[in-house]
């Protein structure tokens, strides 16, 4: 028999959560229209294949949408510039961007309005990072890691601000913090972090958990900033860690007698994946009824939906 540990908190987040149901809210409320959605609601394969299921249309860009159709953006964010093509096209705009990723977009305007250059900590072909550098063009510019701030030039006796991701490893932001304050003595913060509650809590229940499980799964896409970012928590902690996007991998995974596994899943990964994770390691691998490690006291935020949502035509 081999154990089966999930910690607490793990999944879904209070952005994710309200992105889902806002999908779900316009699919319910506007039976016959095709509601398009740009870019994947949350980064999540089995989240957008169910959209898909149910009549959702994804699209890379507002070009792709017709006039006057209705249109989410996705918890991600987008940049002004995309409000205003998709103004210009008449789009019926419902915004599901995570309010803590628009707190970030309004701290890029007031630094870049006072003058300040901003410098935004994180990965710059992610969605969330390319929306917030678009608030300011030519004030932000994008650092992914210390040797990028060491090596950024900026011109003299500049202001400068920091913003972030909101879903980066914490080891990553202090070693960029680090740099950028030896360097940059006065530099202006947020008056509060930018990485999300919900970040924090589920990179530091897998550290817990990977210091009784000597093997962690994370179940989440790859595309899924805040589940790799768990996978290198995890690592970090000592534990072998491995991202489970597909129930298929589990069983090519190689199991040992006695063994702890822990199991958590990132911020966009649904409950019923995990469910259906654990009903194949029991009823396949000979996994005992999991336990439960209740890593961290969690609470989550509960956001209204967006306007627009339950408007009628
Ligand atoms: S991970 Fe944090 S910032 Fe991202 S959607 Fe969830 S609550 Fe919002």
């Amino acid at each position: 028999m081999k154990r089966l540990v999930i910690v607490y908190p793990h999944g879904f987040c209070s952005g994710v959560a309200r992105a889902v149901a806002t999908a779900e809210a316009l699919l319910k409320h506007f039976p016959g229209e095709t509601v398009y959605c740009l870019n994947e609601i949350v980064h999540n394969r089995q989240v957008v294949e169910r959209l898909i299921g149910m009549g959702m249309v994804f699209v890379r860009s507002v070009e792709e949408v017709p006039a006057g159709a209705r249109l989410l953006f996705s918890a991600h964010g987008v940049a002004p510039h995309v409000v205003r093509q998709a103004d210009a096209r008449g789009l019926r705009v419902i915004d599901a961007t995570c309010p803590f990723v628009t707190k970030v977009h309004a701290e890029v305007r007031r630094f870049a309005s006072e003058g300040s250059r901003v410098i935004c900590i994180g990965h710059r072909h992610h969605e969330e990072v390319i929306g917030v550098a678009g608030e300011a063009p030519g004030h932000v510019v994008v650092v992914e890691n210390a040797a990028e701030a060491e090596a950024l030039a900026l011109p003299q006796g500049v202001t400068v601000a920091v913003v972030t991701q909101t879903t980066l490893g914490q080891a990553q932001v202090d070693a960029v913090m680090e740099v950028l304050r030896r360097r940059f003595p006065e530099l202006r913060l947020p008056e509060s972090t930018d990485v999300c509650y919900a970040t924090r809590n589920r990179q530091q229940a897998v550290d817990r958990l990977a210091r009784v499980c000597s093997r962690v799964l994370v179940l989440g896409s790859a595309n899924s900033s805040n589940s790799m970012r768990l996978v290198e928590t995890a690592r970090a902690a000592g534990a072998a860690a491995e991202l489970v996007s597909d129930l298929t991998q589990l069983d090519g995974l190689r199991w040992h007698d006695g063994q702890a596994v822990g199991i958590t899943s990132g911020a966009s990964t649904p409950e019923s994946f995990l469910d259906d994770a654990v009903a194949v390691l029991c009823s396949r691998h000979n996994f005992s009824a999991p336990e439960r490690l209740e890593a961290v006291k969690e609470q989550a935020q509960v956001f209204r939906l967006p306007a627009g949502v339950l408007e009628t035509r």
